[in-house]
């Protein structure tokens, strides 16, 4: 029996596989591989959650109509040019099988945000990655790498995995470069974290020009990764056809429960905003005096670099073997290095703690 097989690129895409949750033999997991945020799901959105059980029946608000008119409030944004997406991700799809495509090309950092190149390969993109100063964004590299077949630029302020972010000028300049009719995606999952005067997310590149599209999430700073809601402010005509190809029922309804109560928490972004910045200053002090190179980040996470591919396997597995689960950075293209999110003041604690000794082992 001959299999029916799928279009060729496709199988030039790996099935994606997150970090681990479970250790063998480890009672007590500490998670800092998937930059979650770090007091959990805020309070107000696990009673939505609970509150919206009996109600499993019935299907969700196909529009997140009361999900866009909350964020709308929250951000000072028009609801009716806010789509809502099963996580951003979504959202980032959607734009590449609606723009994107055979015999189209996608232009993105080096180091930029992998589900570009996953969901733009299995689209039948050509991705073209550009080479990064300092692990950031090169916005000269980012234009000259655009050519006719180009239609979306992807560009992740913050970056993940780097941390790095860009001058508000130079994104400014970037989308001023760029074709008027390529799509200029700014992906803005780690905005909150942000603390330069000059950051703008996205709303007002995506106001003041055409083919700019901001996305967000409520995966981060919301807390709420398992829920999987994001959302994408976009000119009328992108939303347009966003609704055209998003599926009917594309968030759920305790999702958007949840995403509309973590919207009302009060105190809840300032408080994550705070302890961030804290402690990633403070585990970006504690690793550097281990002799640890930590890229500066502006997003709810560190990369660490510790030299070699080698140094950065020794140094997970002893993380592992008390229990701390990072992510390995080899699928990036950056093997020597482990992205660490911030975690609680303990967990944070726990984390330099072993790391410390990891390098005063190998002196
Ligand atoms: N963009 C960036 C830069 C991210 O790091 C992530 C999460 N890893 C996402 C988008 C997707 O987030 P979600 O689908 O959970 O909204």
């Amino acid at each position: 029996m001959a299999m029916l097989a799928p279009r060729p690129s496709i199988l030039s895409v790996e099935p994606y596989v997150g970090g681990e949750s479970k250790l063998p033999g480890v009672n007590r997991i500490i998670k800092l591989s998937s930059n979650e945020g770090a007091f959990g799901p805020p309070p107000g959105a696990v009673a939505a959650i609970q509150r919206m059980a009996t109600e499993a029946h019935r299907y969700p608000d196909g529009g997140s109509k009361a999900l866009r008119e909350a964020i709308g409030a929250r951000f000072g944004l028009d609801p009716a040019r806010i789509v809502c997406g099963n996580g951003s991700d979504e959202i980032l799809g959607l734009l590449i099988l609606a723009y994107g495509g055979e015999g189209t090309e996608i232009v993105m950092s080096a180091h930029g945000f992998l589900m570009y190149d996953i969901t733009g390969r299995w689209a039948g993109c050509r991705i073209i990655k550009v080479p990064e100063r300092d692990l950031t964004a090169d916005v000269d590299g980012l234009i000259a790498a655009c050519g006719p077949r180009t239609k979306l630029v992807f560009l992740a302020n913050p970056n993940n995995p780097t941390g790095s972010i860009l001058p508000q000028a130079e994104v400014d300049r970037l989308r001023a470069a760029l074709r008027s009719d390529i799509m200029l995606v700014l992906d803005s999952a780690y905005a909150e974290y942000v603390d330069r005067p000059d950051y703008d997310a996205g709303a007002r590149l995506v106001d003041a020009t055409g083919n700019t599209v901001m996305t967000r999430t409520f995966s981060k700073i919301f807390g709420l990764g398992g829920m999987r809601v994001g959302w994408g402010y976009a000119p009328a005509e992108v939303v347009d056809v966003l609704n055209r190809v998003r599926g009917p029922f594309n968030v759920n309804a305790a999702a958007m429960e949840a995403a509309v109560a973590a919207l009302a928490e009060p105190g809840w972004v300032e408080k994550n905003v705070a302890h961030n910045a804290e402690w990633r200053l403070k585990v970006t002090e504690a690793l550097t005096a281990t002799g640890i190179k930590v890229w500066p980040s502006q997003g709810n996470f560190v990369l660490a670099d510790f030299g070699t591919a080698d140094r950065a396997k020794a140094a997970d597995a002893h993380l592992k073997s008390r229990g701390l689960i990072v992510r390995m950075m080899g699928a990036y293209g950056l093997p020597s290095c482990l992205r660490i999110t911030i975690g609680t003041a303990e967990e944070n604690g726990l984390l330099t703690e072993a790391l410390g000794a990891f390098m005063a082992g190998i002196r």
